[in-house]
């Protein structure tokens, strides 16, 4: 049922929330009432319709995006559903990404909680537009004021009061529309029924009404020229006017529009739907995106219109178990039918698009063409990953690729039985696929999978759909940090492989320089040919293997250059199997007396706190060998930035929340090696080498 094209009637949009705020019964309201779907699903009855991963359902928390297409009035509403657990903040950046505007929903109980904190930032790193939603006003304790109140003061952002509620707690009825200056009344709980009544606004609210209406009107003077002259003649503004205004400052991102309500009893979703249609952004309202053209290495941009050539953003993969790997797209200029050949600049590769589906929550329906703005899923692209640029083959583009972390934490994963092991790599390798943050790798030594991931609740959630979607058992090991060995001086060493016993014997001479450099190199510096040339690289094979195992605890040695700079060679007995093990056994010798240090990972770490916890947060850092590198206070924040080894940091994120009240968060990413410490050291490495 695709309503008639027309890109000022599109909106892209996520709904994003602390968890438990009421996201997804948000979003069930929507789909309800945007007639998608025929019963509301409660989320504790485990039914929500967004949630369609078991696991989602058990745990009650949305952890993938999925897209959903609604219409709502005449707009097409595509909803990106974003999940709100920390460790899926990934997630939410690459869905935020791709949205033109967002719902953020608060608890009116709980106010502003951190992980609202955490995407809010996010969302104004990608300058997304916003409304505010405060739910549960039916709940005991919500307070409305307050709520703004910590929007102002936590976030730092500036919140424009559109509706107050009307009642409160069990008494709330509904909601009143400021500009309006109307009543609207949900007449019997649970109605779930479209319609609510429109009334006068009773006696007792008609001041703080004029309270808001009048802040309204001062605010859109400070960012709106012409409502200012207005106000400056007290000449009359319509509400068409202010709403015009109200709709720039949002877009702009210099107010955030706060409406409230209560979805789990129906009060308060369709004016607010009203309200994403009237404020939040269009693809039409959206500045030209850019690009680099992947041939010319120059700058490109894209209007967002389907009078240019074709070009999209892949920003999700799913394996759909009927239709197999489904791509979603969000497309933003030009338009492109079923059938049709695209280009992945990225992978400098031509696909066909087999089939276009849009998607709906728990339906889906294939249409024949995908244009501008849309957000749509493709059958056939094999090869295009999330982050990867499709468009016309003949104006090929490149839009930024999105950063992905890389991953902090890995753990070994063994298959429980042998039929398991056979199931396990093909299963991680679709999940790694989906998922770009979840990396994968087979340890030859210990003939073990080793899956790393940005978080415990991250790799056991992966670990959970390798049993259920795929029915593989797997274990799991504790949490492993990835050491490094490397060497601190030059030494000069000589090896000999040789054995003659009868017959044809072995032979094989080198002698090689071990010395520090900022990575690894290999150079033959031999002379006169006195190791003929077919063994070197069998010299150098035996030396990279021998580098896999360190001299003090085994871990991989990185960061020195090898020289071969002598040898000798027997004419019978010589072979690339002699060399190769001499070159082994030299490199052994050579790094044990060439003074071996352990390394460790080092992250680079960003804690944003409310300055009240400033002091037990750095105390904490310094207690875990952390390094402070910068201090930023701004708007009662302070951003502290610096260095802290990955081994000390395992459970920081409770530590973090305990030490702040929940308020603090946190980043990180792999920065560097560096030495281990020596007090340090003693408790890593085996007794004998100390
Ligand atoms: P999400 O984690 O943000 O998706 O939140 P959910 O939609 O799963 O809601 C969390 C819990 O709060 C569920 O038990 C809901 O039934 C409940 N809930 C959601 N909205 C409201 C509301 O407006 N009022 C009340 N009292 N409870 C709500």
């Amino acid at each position: 049922m695709d309503k008639k094209y027309s890109l000022e009637k599109i909106r892209n949009i996520g709904l994003v929330a602390h968890i438990d705020a009421g996201k997804t019964t948000t979003t069930e309201r929507i789909l309800y009432y945007t007639g998608r779907i025929h019963r509301i699903g409660e989320v504790h009855e485990g039914t929500a319709t967004m949630d369609w991963m078991v696991q989602e359902r058990e745990r009650g928390i949305t952890i993938q995006s999925a897209a959903t297409t609604s219409y709502w009035k005449d707009c097409e509403i595509n909803i990106i559903d974003t999940p709100g657990h920390v460790d899926f903040t990934m997630e939410v950046e690459r869905s935020l990404r791709i949205l033109d505007g967002c719902v953020v929903i608060f608890d009116g109980g709980n106010g502003v909680e951190p992980q609202s904190e955490t995407v809010w930032r996010q969302a104004n790193r990608y300058h997304v537009p916003r409304l505010i939603f405060v739910n549960k006003m039916d709940r005991v304790g919500a307070d409305f004021e307050d709520t703004v109140k910590q929007i102002k003061k936590k976030l730092a952002a500036k919140p424009l009061v559109l509706q107050i509620p009307l009642g409160k707690e069990d008494k709330l009825m509904g909601v009143i529309d400021i500009l309006e200056e109307k009543a609207y009344i949900w007449e019997e709980e649970k109605t779930t029924d479209m319609d609510y009544e429109t009334g006068e606004v009773p006696d007792e609210y008609k001041a703080e009404v004029k309270k808001y209406k009048d802040e309204i009107f001062e605010k859109m003077a400070e960012v709106d020229e012409s409502i200012m002259n207005k106000y400056v003649n007290g000449e009359q503004v319509t509400i068409g006017e202010l709403k015009a205004a109200v709709r720039k400052a949002t877009i702009s991102c210099s107010f955030f529009p706060v409406f409230c309500g209560s979805s789990f009893k129906n009060r308060g979703v369709q004016p607010l739907l009203d309200a994403v249609v009237d404020y939040l952004p269009s693809p039409a309202d959206l500045q030209e995106i850019k690009g680099i053209n992947p041939f010319t290495g120059k700058e490109e941009s894209r209007k967002h219109s389907i009078e240019e050539p074709f070009s999209a953003l892949a920003f999700k993969i799913q394996v759909d178990p009927f239709i197999g790997r489904l791509v979603y797209i969000r497309v933003y200029s030009g338009k492109i039918e079923s059938g049709e050949i695209v280009y992945n600049s990225r992978k400098s590769k031509q696909e066909r698009i087999s089939r276009i589906m849009r998607m709906h929550a728990n339906t889906r329906a294939e249409i024949k063409e995908c244009k501008t703005g849309d957000i749509v899923a493709i059958v056939g692209l094999k090869e295009t990953n999330t982050g990867d640029t499709v468009c016309e083959s003949k104006f090929p583009i490149s839009f930024e690729q999105m950063h992905f972390p890389e991953p902090v934490i890995s753990v070994a994963v063994e298959p429980k039985t042998k039929a398991d092991s056979e199931k396990l790599s093909y299963a991680l390798n679709r999940l790694s696929e989906e998922d770009p943050t979840l990396r994968l790798r087979f340890d030859e030594e210990t003939s073990q999978t080793i899956i790393s991931g940005m978080g415990e609740l991250h790799l056991e959630i992966a670990v959970d759909r390798l049993k259920r979607e795929f029915n593989v058992d797997a274990r799991i090991g504790n949490p492993q940090v990835a050491y490094r060995e490397t060497i601190t001086r030059k030494v000069t060493e000589e090896s000999k492989y040789i054995k003659q016993s009868g017959g044809r014997g072995q032979y094989g001479h080198v002698e090689i320089e071990v010395e520090p450099a900022p990575a690894f190199e290999f150079n033959d510096k031999t002379k006169g040919g006195c190791i003929p040339k077919e063994y070197i690289p069998a010299i150098e094979k035996g030396i990279i293997e021998a580098m896999e195992t360190g001299p003090l605890a085994g871990y991989p040695l990185i960061d020195m250059k090898v020289n071969l700079i002598y040898g000798s060679y027997h004419e019978v007995d010589s072979s690339e199997m002699a060399f190769k093990m001499a070159g082994s056994f030299a490199l052994q010798a050579a790094t044990k007396k060439a003074g071996p240090i352990l390394l460790e990972p080092i992250m680079k770490i960003e804690v944003v706190t409310p300055e009240e916890f400033i002091g037990d947060v750095m105390a904490d850092l310094s207690a875990r060998r952390g390094k402070i590198e910068s201090m930023e206070n701004k708007n009662a924040l302070c951003n502290i930035n610096g260095t802290v080894p990955l081994a000390q940091i395992f459970g920081y994120a409770t530590t973090l929340r305990s030490l702040s009240q929940g308020r603090a968060n946190y980043s990180m990413e792999p920065a560097k090696y560096e030495r281990v410490p020596k007090n340090i050291l003693e408790d890593l490495l085996p007794k004998t080498v100390v």
